[in-house]
Formats: C-alpha cells, sequence, structure tokens
C-alpha cells in the first residue's frame, strides 16, 4: 500500500497527512483503506493531491464574503487524483467507500468523484473524499 503526494506542494501535503492522522484518525485511516482497495484490485498507487485548505485559500476560490466552510478547512476531506483510473474503476472505487462509510458518515455521501471547473479553467478529475464519525 502506497500513498503518493505528487505536486509543487509536496512538502506541504505529507506534512498534512500527519496532521490528518492526529486531527482526524478515521479520515486517515480511510485514506489508507483506499490506497490498500486500490493497490489490491488495480495495482496502483494512491496519488494524494489536496488535504488541508486555509481559510485565504478558501476566500481565493469561492470570494472574500463567502461563509461557505469545506470540510478540507477543518481536516475531514482529502482529494485523491482520478486521471489513472477508467470510468468502470472510478464507480468501483466510489462504490466500495461509499458503501462502507456512508452509515458511520457524518456527511451524507463518503466518496464522489468530480471536476472542479472555475473561470473556465478545470482543477482536475479527482475523488473528494470526506469523513466524520457521528458519534
Ligand atoms: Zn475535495
Amino acid at each position: 500500500m502506497t500513498i503518493l503526494v505528487k505536486s509543487v506542494r509536496e512538502k506541504r501535503l505529507i506534512d498534512e497527512i500527519f496532521q490528518l492522522a492526529k486531527e482526524n484518525k478515521p479520515c486517515y485511516y480511510l485514506m489508507k483503506d483506499i490506497s490498500k482497495f486500490v493497490e489490491d484490485k488495480y495495482g496502483l498507487d494512491t496519488i494524494i493531491t489536496h488535504i488541508y485548505r486555509k481559510l485565504s485559500e478558501q476566500h481565493k476560490f469561492y470570494g472574500k464574503d463567502t461563509t461557505r466552510v469545506s470540510p478540507h478547512q477543518l481536516f475531514h476531506s482529502f482529494d485523491i487524483r482520478s486521471r489513472i483510473f477508467n470510468n468502470d474503476e472510478i464507480k468501483e472505487i466510489v462504490d466500495y467507500v461509499n458503501t462502507k462509510y456512508n452509515a458511520t458518515n457524518y456527511y451524507k455521501t463518503t466518496c464522489m468523484a468530480h471536476e472542479v471547473i472555475k473561470d473556465g479553467k478545470s482543477f482536475g478529475m479527482h475523488f473528494h473524499c470526506q469523513y466524520l464519525t457521528k458519534d
């Protein structure tokens, strides 16, 4: 099982993985579970692209007046690169995670594959995973 970070923000992401393990252990275990599933099933590494979002980054994305709070600001979520998977594999991963975790999750959906587009610019297809245990 290998969790990789491939980004100009590599150092920051590594620090954030350790911080995620401290702040929200179930979410960290979810990350490990997905990476084991992906390795066992497809022989692929899991590439983490985003974990923590600062308030200034949320403002940059949604505007300074936004009251919207992202689960990324709370260590409730992380993103995984999805473009290395085909559509069937993406569906299998999403189904695996949601079947296993939705019932115990404060959030309705644990994993979704989506593309974020802002001002015509794509921020890439990815899995957005969010997990906060109900109790
Ligand atoms: Zn996300």
